[in-house]
């Protein structure tokens, strides 16, 4: 676009490897955006392998480093994204900032993955949020409506509008068969509501990062296509299921007959450069 977007991401950072800012900073780079990173913690690698090591930044440090924009007036943004909060002082501090960032700029659109680390505080922040990308588990604590049929997906999704969310997408549910994920959403725009699934076919490997590219893609192609969340969901199932293709095809390349990995079957995102920056539309959005 010709006005310039600026994130502020608030996601873990690995050294190796992609999940959290390290798989959302890439495509919002790509896609045009200034990204502005907040390392929530820094790990060598994610949770997934048998080792990890490093530290977690608490809500002190992360209010020092917002001040230290602030006092730079460096808080100009128009989007801010958060996944997984670790701790209560951290959602608080959190909380603090995307109230100060909407001060400065009324039309900010905060993007919140509300990963579930323990329980249900994360409640407290969807008030504030946009946009929410939570999966079936999350939705289903969030709401406390257990998500069984598309008419219990939709009713998780009033909720979350009901809480204050304009646009909720549900990355993935298991509504459709065995080989099938079901993406849901839904926004509310001044009382008009639109609600769309989308189906798209479910790889056989466990990937990590997912979530994190899925939000992030979301949020980029949510501003191309504001009027239009069907296209914006479409590009951003279709751009998963490329890269996750892409990342399935290396792993069995370097595994061979044995189970991938989690060093093998790391998102291959450098990779997918071109099929982030122009997707090809593999999966098609049905309204509900
Ligand atoms: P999270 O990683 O936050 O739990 P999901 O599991 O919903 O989130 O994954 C986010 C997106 O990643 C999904 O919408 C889907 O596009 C893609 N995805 C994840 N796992 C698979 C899979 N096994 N097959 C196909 N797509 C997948
Ligand atoms: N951040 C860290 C440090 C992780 O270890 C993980 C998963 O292991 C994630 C984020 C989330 O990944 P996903 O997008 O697959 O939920
Ligand atoms: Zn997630």
């Amino acid at each position: 676009g010709d006005t310039e977007c600026r994130v502020l991401s608030i996601q873990s950072h690995v050294v190796s490897g992609y999940v959290g800012n390290k798989s959302a900073a890439f495509p919002l780079q790509v896609l045009g955006f200034e990204v502005d990173t907040i390392n929530s913690v820094q790990f060598s690698n994610h949770t997934g392998y048998q080792e990890w090591k490093g530290h977690i930044l608490n809500a002190e440090v992360l209010g020092d480093l917002y001040s230290g924009l602030k006092a730079n007036d460096l808080c100009h943004y128009t989007h801010l994204l958060t996944g997984y909060i670790g701790c209560a002082s951290f959602l608080n501090k959190v909380k603090e900032m995307v109230i100060d960032l909407k001060k400065l700029n009324p039309g900010l659109i905060y993007v919140c993955d509300p990963v579930m680390g323990d329980d249900g505080k994360l409640k407290q922040i969807i008030p504030y949020a946009d946009i929410v990308t939570p999966n079936q588990f999350e939705a289903e604590l969030l709401t406390g409506i257990k998500i069984t049929n598309l008419e219990t997906a939709k009713q998780a999704m009033n909720k979350l509008h009901e809480m204050g969310a304009k646009i909720v997408v549900i990355s993935s549910t298991s509504l459709g068969s065995d080989d099938l994920l079901v993406c849901v959403g839904s926004s509310v725009n001044n009382g008009s509501r639109t609600s769309l699934q989308i189906d798209m076919p479910k790889l056989p490997a466990h990937f990590t990062g997912t979530g994190d590219l899925f939000t992030a893609l979301l949020l980029a192609w949510l501003h191309y296509h504001s009027d239009n969340i069907k296209l914006a969901c479409e590009k951003t199932v279709s751009t998963m299921q490329c890269v996750l293709k892409r990342t399935l095809a290396k792993a069995k390349e370097k595994a061979g007959l044995m189970k991938p990995t989690p060093a093998q079957i790391e998102l291959q995102l450098i990779q997918s450069k071109r099929d982030i920056e122009a997707p090809e539309i593999s999966c098609y959005a049905h309204l509900l």
